[in-house]
């Protein structure tokens, strides 16, 4: 269940960011979750509001965005997005790919409720 160590750190970065006495105040927290992460954004939503009920923000919602696989052909240049784990370059047929994305996991911006 890594979902739990990650909805820790992600908990973490937010405590880091936020005043103790703004963390009733937070609105959301939005965090982008590369699709080869190998996250269930399910369960990370369960295990971050089990462990933000016993904190001052339980308010706060996590939004997630998935960022696609995207890779980089490094014999013919062609930049396409992975679907299904299909690792070869969909116009040459190369296997010397390089990844552009896909293994995110951040926080990208935490909201507080407008005064
Ligand atoms: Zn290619």
């Amino acid at each position: 269940m890594h979902e739990l160590g990650i909805a820790r750190n992600i908990l973490d970065i937010v405590q880091h960011s936020v005043p103790v006495d703004r963390y009733p105040e937070v609105k959301w927290i939005r965090i982008r979750i590369g699709q080869l992460s190998g996250i269930v954004p399910d369960s990370l939503d369960f295990c971050f509001s089990a462990i933000i009920s016993e904190t001052d923000m339980r308010q706060a919602i996590l939004k997630m965005e998935t960022v696609p696989t995207v890779s980089l052909c490094r014999d013919c240049e062609h930049q396409f997005t992975v679907e299904e784990f299909t690792f070869t370059c969909p116009s040459c047929n190369s296997a010397n790919l390089e990844l552009l994305s896909g293994r995110e996991l951040e926080v990208v911006d935490i909201e507080l409720v407008d005064d």
